[in-house]
């Protein structure tokens, strides 16, 4: 079939396999020009594989480490004339390149707050692997089901202390809004810290150390993020960064477990990027489009796979143990919190108009990456050509 985008406000309906294959390329190119990563990890567990921080992850110890890559994620195969998820076809497109290069590249495809896809994960260990060395935890869910009552969480975007009132992006208009945001009743905080904190983080390693199916030193990172103060009151002091705290502090309890086998558990707080959780955000997209502006004149973005690359070599792999900050955090967002680049960021936020945004603001490039996330916009794809959208795994 041939595939056009079909955009519906922050997601895209469809998705390119050729695009999206391509991207793969991209990033696997750019790890394999950075060297081999000597002391990185041997078999590897990623939960939240197919797409984002999870997905650079994957790629950066298959072909930075020559790791065995065990991926974990909920995507939609193509059915009924409907192409595959994107996560689908960056999954196929990896475990191809990595099995020509004969690394072990497998996968599971299941809700991971499940205790069915933890059983399947810890049966794929024993059978194929034996023990793993590091656990990656990049979930982004907007729901979760609880695993032992069956009861369903939904995780909120909203302020925990007062109603929010700020400029956004409306992606679909391609213009700026003024946005208000009622505060969080108790039940969709709650809801948020259950779907997005530490708790299923938790479950998984409880159960991964219980059926001995990690080994004597092993790690494990999940993703965070802060930001500035300018994207605090619906991020870090909004429902997400409460669940997200929580998250911090379930990684101090697991770096304690960890530590019976010599291991550790940490939260890395990473840049923010565009993502398809990262672009459901309100106010997000517009901080991002102006960081993006001013981390590219300083010639310091970074994407994903940047970023996961700098935290194996300089926060966890180095050889001299782990870099860690004054609250037990790996950081690497560390150019993105510059005084240089939050102030400049600060003075260029209150002049925004409809008028001037184009320009003080890098919009263009934010919808190239979301087009990318989708396979789309990618250079040297013909999209008017016929592409088989049946992909398997
Ligand atoms: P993403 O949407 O690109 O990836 C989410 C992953 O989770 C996908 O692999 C998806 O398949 C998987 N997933 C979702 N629900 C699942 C389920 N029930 N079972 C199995 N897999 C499931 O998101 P992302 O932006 O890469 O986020 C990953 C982590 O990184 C999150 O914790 C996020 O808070 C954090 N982070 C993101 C940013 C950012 O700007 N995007 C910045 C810092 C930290």
């Amino acid at each position: 079939m041939i595939i056009k985008p079909r955009v519906r406000a922050f997601m895209c309906v469809t998705a390119h396999p050729t695009g999206c294959s391509k991207e793969m390329d991209k990033q696997i190119a750019y790890i394999k020009s950075k060297g081999a990563i000597e002391a990185g990890p041997k078999n590897v567990l990623i939960i939240g594989a197919s797409t984002g921080y999870g997905l650079s992850t994957r790629i950066t110890a298959a072909f930075g480490c020559k790791s065995s890559t065990l991926g974990v994620f909920f995507e939609r195969p193509a059915e009924n004339g409907k192409t595959a998820s994107p996560g689908w076809y960056n999954t196929a497109a990896l475990q191809k390149a990595a099995r020509e290069e004969g690394l072990y590249a497998e996968s599971i495809n299941g809700d991971a707050f499940s205790n069915e896809i933890k059983d399947q994960v810890i049966a794929k260990i024993q059978a194929d692997l034996g023990k793993i060395d590091l656990v990656i935890y990049s979930l982004a869910s907007p729901r979760r089901v609880d695993p032992n009552t069956g009861e369903v969480f939904r995780a909120t975007l909203k302020p925990t202390d007062k109603v929010f009132s700020s400029m956004t992006l409306d992606t679909d208009k391609k213009r700026i809004e003024n946005i208000t945001l009622p505060c969080a009743n108790e039940d969709e905080l709650n809801g948020t810290i259950k779907v997005m904190g530490g708790e299923d983080w938790a479950l998984w390693i409880d159960r991964l150390l219980a059926e001995g199916v990690l080994s004597e030193g092993a790690r494990s990172i999940a993703y965070s993020y802060i930001g500035p103060k300018v994207t605090w009151p619906i991020y870090r002091n909004g429902t997400i960064g409460t669940a997200k705290k929580h998250l911090e502090t379930t990684g101090r309890t697991l770096n304690e477990k960890m530590a019976t086998i010599g291991g550790t558990a940490h939260v890395a707080v990473c840049k923010a990027v565009v993502t398809q959780a990262s672009s459901a955000i309100p106010v997000v997209p517009l901080y991002m489009s102006i960081l993006f502006k001013v981390m590219k004149k300083k010639g310091v973005n970074e994407g994903c796979i940047e970023q996961i690359h700098r935290l194996f070599v300089e926060k966890v792999y180095s050889g001299k143990g782990l870099v860690l900050d004054d609250d037990q955090r790996l950081r690497v967002d560390d150019f993105e919190m510059r005084e240089d680049i939050q102030t400049e960021i600060n003075e260029i936020w209150p002049t925004l108009t409809n008028d001037n945004f184009h320009q003080i603001a890098d919009f263009d490039g934010y919808q190239k990456e979301f087009m990318s996330l989708f396979g789309f916009g990618i250079d040297g794809v013909d999209y008017t050509q016929d592409v088989n959208e049946e992909v398997s795994l």
